[in-house]
């Protein structure tokens, strides 16, 4: 995928963002400021802004505010264990879901094969695992579609009757030169985002798809096709929230699975996860002396990126934490040490709730 002037959004790739101001311009994305005011409660992953961007957010929040029915959908690719970055989306779901959303939660059987060659016998076993992740962190299955993309001929069926509408070089616009499997599970993926809006599940809605920024080329295509199709479906434009790309904690742009290093996943053992967080890359000086003077910068430093995104809830905590770290009253070794205290207990209640989960996740997807 070429580099644009905002850097490189490939959704089956690396992702670089130098400037999400820039990128909101470019790709024409609307801030989230002012709109996520209206909702009646605003999780940290909004007052933070790690959730930036959106596009036609006002409609699930008029949605929200006048009770009226809407769906949330998201794609989980069974490529392997959920690692630390995937809990933004889950926690996305299970937030609009108990605003009253129902969500689509799709196994992404079909992308895990066509991006990363996963038989759906062995994609099938990883689903299971993912999803009582999922149900670990508080997905209510109760109010929630969990399909599988290879099982779902809806699904199919839509990326069929969408594909008679898009050219090749549309396509290679939109993604660059890839293989002809991708651009299906593309397609696929537009049926997936519009799935929730066909008669048998009650019809045309407003649908929110909360992706990271790398995903945008897949809801541009899926936008560009539902309003081909409107007269056909009657589909409403499809909305997105954009949250940032975490860093990894090697200080790289993206976590990656080319580098271990770089994250962790939530089967991990806690001693493994300890050994990458004390050897994470940090926003620390090269010497305790002049830590003590001149302070850490919290705003390159992953460690402090954990705490954002996803372990310390409280504003007044993690505005404590990064005022210490700034001040030059926190070193790196201690903060760190505080790091692994909480992630390892967070990670430890977590493997326990979702080992008693598996048994579900199973019966869900059929397999007991
Ligand atoms: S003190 Fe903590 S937040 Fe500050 S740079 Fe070091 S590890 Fe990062």
């Amino acid at each position: 995928m070429k580099k644009s002037s905002v850097g490189i959004i490939d959704p089956w790739g690396s992702t670089e963002i130098e400037s999400y101001e820039r990128l909101l311009e470019e790709f024409g994305i609307q801030p989230l400021e002012g709109v996520a005011d209206k909702l009646p409660h605003k999780p940290s992953f909004i007052r933070r802004k790690i959730i930036f961007g959106h596009r036609d957010f006002e409609r699930i929040v008029d949605a929200i505010n006048n009770k009226q029915p809407f769906a949330v959908m998201s794609g989980i690719k069974p490529s392997g264990p959920l690692h630390i970055g995937h809990i933004l989306t889950i926690r996305e779901m299970i937030f609009f879901q108990k605003m009253g959303g129902t969500v689509f939660y799709c196994i992404a059987d079909i992308e895990a094969y066509e991006d990363n060659g996963i038989p759906f016998e062995e994609s099938e076993q990883i689903a299971v695992d993912n999803l009582a992740d999922a149900l670990a962190l508080g997905l209510d299955p109760a109010r929630a579609y969990i399909y599988r993309q290879s099982k779902e001929n809806d699904v199919k069926d839509l990326a069929f009757i969408f594909a008679r509408s898009v050219t090749l070089s549309t396509i290679e616009a939109i993604y660059g030169a890839r293989h002809m499997g991708l651009y299906m599970s593309a397609l696929v993926q537009a049926g997936d985002i519009l799935l929730p809006q066909l008669k048998r599940f009650g019809g045309p809605k407003p649908t929110l798809v909360p992706v990271g920024i790398d995903q945008d080329p897949h809801i541009r295509l899926c936008r560009d096709l539902a309003h081909k199709f409107r007269e056909k479906y009657g589909f409403v434009l499809p909305s997105a929230t954009y949250h940032k790309i975490i860093r990894g904690l090697d200080g790289s742009p993206k976590m990656s699975k080319r580098n271990p290093m770089s994250y962790f996943t939530l089967t991990e053992d806690v001693e493994s996860i300890s050994y990458k967080l004390r050897n994470a890359f940090t926003g620390g000086r090269p010497t305790a002396k002049e830590q003590k003077e001149l302070g850490g910068e919290p705003e390159r430093c992953p460690i402090f990126d954990l705490y954002k995104f996803f372990f310390i809830e409280d504003d007044e905590k993690l505005l404590e934490i990064y005022m210490k770290c700034r001040n030059g009253e926190t070193l790196c070794g201690e903060d760190k040490a505080f790091a692994v205290e909480v992630v390892t207990s967070f990670i430890k209640e977590h493997q326990r709730r979702k080992h008693s989960l598996i048994d579900k996740s199973r019966a869900i997807l059929g397999l007991d």
